[in-house]
C-alpha cells in the first residue's frame, strides 16, 4: 500500500510539474502584457498632457488671451506710463525687474517710462487692419487693396498679429517708439544708459542695428526691450510650436504663406537676447 502511494505521489508530481511550469509562464506572460498595457496607457496620458500644454502655450505665444484675466499679469501703475492712455499690463516678473531698473535710472538722473507693454492678438489685429486704410506712409500703395506689396510695406513697422513679442508680457517700449527722438541729446543719453545698464536687470535690446546682428526682420528699435529670464523660454517655445500655418485672422492673411514670418521676423532678433 505504501509503495503504491509512493508511486502515485511520484506520478502526480511528475504530471503536476509541467502544468505548474506552464501556469507560471502563462501568468508571467499575462503579467508582462498587463504591465505593457499600463505603460502604454501612461505614455498616452503623458503625450496627451504634453499636447494640451503645447496647445495652451501656442495660444499664449500668439497673444490670444486677455491679460486682465490672468493672475500672472499685473497693471503697470500710471506713474510709470509715458502716455497714461489706458491700462497697460505686464508679467509680474517683468514689471518687478522694470521697477528696479527705473529706480536705478532715476538715481542717475535718467527718466524712463513705459510707452507700450503687452499687446494681445486682438489689439494687434485692430492695429494691423487699421493700417490697410489709414496710414499715410503707405498711401502710395492703393488703400484697402489686398496685395502683397502693401502687406510688406506695413510689415516694415507693424508686427503681423500672432507674431509680435509684445503678446508675451515680457516686452516693453521705453520713452516712445521714435528713432528721431533717440537721436536727440536727451534720447541718446537715455539710450546709452539703457544700453549700459539694462542687462543688469535682465533686459535686452531686441532689435539692434540689422547690420551689426546680421539679421532680417524689423529695423532697429532703441526703445524695445525684452525681459530675457522669461522671453528666452518663450522664444524657444515659439520656435518649437508656431508655424506660418498658425498665423491668420486679419486683413491680408493670405500673404502669410508666401514668406517666413516666423524665422525672418518673430525669431530674428539680437542674438544676445536668445
Ligand atoms: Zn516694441
Amino acid at each position: 500500500m505504501d509503495l503504491l502511494r509512493k508511486i502515485t505521489d511520484k506520478d502526480i508530481l511528475k504530471c503536476a510539474l509541467p502544468v505548474c511550469i506552464v501556469i507560471f509562464f502563462t501568468m508571467l506572460i499575462i503579467y508582462s502584457s498587463l504591465l505593457a498595457t499600463e505603460q502604454k496607457k501612461r505614455n498616452e496620458l503623458i503625450k496627451q498632457e504634453q499636447l494640451r500644454k503645447d496647445a495652451e502655450m501656442k495660444v499664449y505665444l500668439m497673444g490670444k488671451f486677455d491679460p486682465s484675466t490672468r493672475e500672472d499679469f499685473v497693471v503697470v501703475p500710471e506713474k510709470y506710463s509715458l502716455y497714461n492712455n489706458g491700462k497697460m499690463y505686464l508679467r509680474k516678473e517683468t514689471l518687478n525687474a522694470y521697477l528696479k531698473m527705473q529706480e536705478a535710472a532715476q538715481r542717475e538722473g535718467v527718466q524712463i517710462k513705459i510707452s507700450s507693454a503687452t499687446r494681445n492678438f486682438e489689439y494687434q489685429r485692430e492695429f494691423w487692419n487699421g493700417k490697410w486704410s489709414t496710414n499715410t506712409e503707405i498711401d502710395a500703395i492703393e488703400k484697402n487693396t489686398e496685395n502683397f506689396n502693401r502687406f510688406k510695406k506695413i510689415l516694415e513697422y507693424v508686427s503681423v498679429p500672432g507674431t509680435s513679442r509684445h503678446h508675451w508680457g515680457t516686452e516693453i517700449d521705453i520713452n516712445g517708439a521714435n528713432l528721431a527722438y533717440f537721436n536727440s541729446i536727451k534720447g541718446i543719453r537715455e539710450y546709452q544708459w539703457l544700453a549700459k545698464n539694462a542687462g543688469t536687470f535682465g533686459f535686452c535690446q531686441t532689435y539692434r542695428n540689422k547690420d551689426i546682428d546680421k539679421r532680417t526682420g524689423y529695423n532697429e528699435e532703441r526703445w524695445h526691450w525684452s525681459y530675457t529670464p522669461l522671453s528666452k523660454t518663450f522664444t524657444e517655445e515659439y520656435r518649437r510650436l508656431v508655424t506660418k500655418e498658425d498665423i491668420y485672422g486679419f486683413i491680408g492673411d493670405k500673404y502669410v504663406l508666401e514668406q517666413d514670418l516666423v524665422n525672418q521676423y518673430a525669431l530674428s532678433i539680437n542674438p544676445e537676447c536668445l
